[in-house]
């Protein structure tokens, strides 16, 4: 498996992307560039590593084998590579693009993986810091006063990995049409009597719809709930995608192709446009849509890379994930809960009810 990973002009140390200054920085001499630089200095690199048809090629035979050896139907198998830095042999999944050496912690870059139609359009760089995504976690478990005792350590958070996940992203101008039936009441008394008036409408709206960052996961075995938690991203931060962006974090590549995901995207789309109609009718008590047709003019389909920080951590037997946003700092995770003190809760809870109880009670005497 071809592989880049991106050294430092000055020193040859590894560079990384730093979320903080946006720039790439060398943690031997400190030198700091920008990512244009980057990119204008290993360009030649980049060519070579990703235009290799025998790369591709040998993942070819890579996935024949797995398959020969029973893992079927499954676009995850393992693959190896070594290592530029060192030359261990590393072994990952078939589905990984980026990620840091086991053995010597350099991070390494799998450009064959991102070649060709596996090339994302954009990527949303990370924006936060490890050390910022640490300090979100720890607020958040600060909060929580369930947490069994020496949980919230920062050790914790050691293993954090910032991950690039595959999104498809679409965005659609459409001419729409919709017709409905809008109706208005109005209610009064008069002596004992309620009347009730019902104007009924027949209300029609067309135009042009555009409908932008419409998203669905490209990954297969993407752990869904944890990751939809974290959206939503800001995609005007979107840069036209560079390899080097993934130097210093792991990064996954798309099992899902753009016909996979186009049947939910479409249905989303056609949604979305017949809402932005009916948002268009104000002043309706009830709206029932009676016809609703829909042509697509335009439509642009985009490969990207979303920034996520993610640690999984065991207690009590239980495995618990936790994701941050990479760029907003939108935490989710699943916190474990001391026993003791659950029960405890439920006992104070229960406590509270009773004396509502009693406060009611009282005053209904
Ligand atoms: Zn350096
Ligand atoms: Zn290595």
């Amino acid at each position: 498996m071809a592989t880049m990973n991106y050294k430092c002009p000055n020193c040859d140390g590894p560079l990384t992307f730093n979320p903080d200054k946006q720039l790439f920085t060398c943690d031997y001499c400190l030198g700091e560039f920008s990512p244009a630089q980057v990119q204008q200095i290993n360009a030649a690199k980049e060519q070579r590593e990703t235009g290799d048809e025998r790369e591709v090629k040998r993942a070819e035979e890579e996935k024949q084998k797995a398959k020969a050896q029973g893992v079927e139907d499954s676009d995850e198998y393992p693959v190896s590579y070594s290592c530029p830095s060192c030359g261990a042999e590393v072994v990952t999944t078939s589905t990984t693009a980026a990620t840091t050496c086991f053995y010597c912690q350099n991070p390494v870059v799998l450009g064959a993986r991102l070649s060709g139609e596996f090339n994302p359009d954009r990527v949303v760089p990370f924006a936060l810091s490890k050390e910022k995504a640490i300090e979100r976690f720890l607020a958040m478990c600060g909060k929580k006063w369930f947490l069994p005792k020496g949980f919230a350590g920062k050790q914790q958070f050691e293993k954090l990995n910032g991950v690039y996940f595959p999104y498809w992203f679409a965005d659609e101008q459409k001419t729409a049409r919709i017709t409905a039936t809008g109706k208005r009441r109005r209610v009064w008394r008069s002596g004992n009597k309620e009347y009730t008036e019902t104007q009924v409408f027949n209300v029609v709206r067309g135009g042009n719809v555009q409908i932008r960052n419409v998203f669905e996961r490209a990954l297969k075995n993407e752990s869904r709930d944890m990751l939809q938690s974290v959206h939503p991203f800001d995609m005007s931060k979107a840069q036209p995608f560079a390899m080097s962006y993934l130097s210093g974090f792991q990064a996954e590549k798309r099992d899902l192709d753009k016909k996979d995901v186009e049947p939910v995207i479409e249905q989303k789309m056609r949604q979305y446009t017949e809402q932005a109609l009916k948002d268009t009718m104000e002043g309706y008590d009830e709206i029932d849509t009676n016809s609703f047709e829909e042509h697509t003019d335009l439509s642009a389909y985009t490969y990207n890379l979303l920034p996520v920080w993610m640690v999984t951590y065991q207690y009590n037997g239980e495995i618990l994930p936790f994701a941050i946003n990479g760029q907003t700092g939108k935490a989710y995770g699943k916190l474990p809960v001391a026993a003791g003190k659950l029960a405890l809760a439920s006992a104070i809870v229960a406590a509270l009810v009773f004396a509502i109880g009693l406060l009611g009670g009282m005053l209904f005497l």
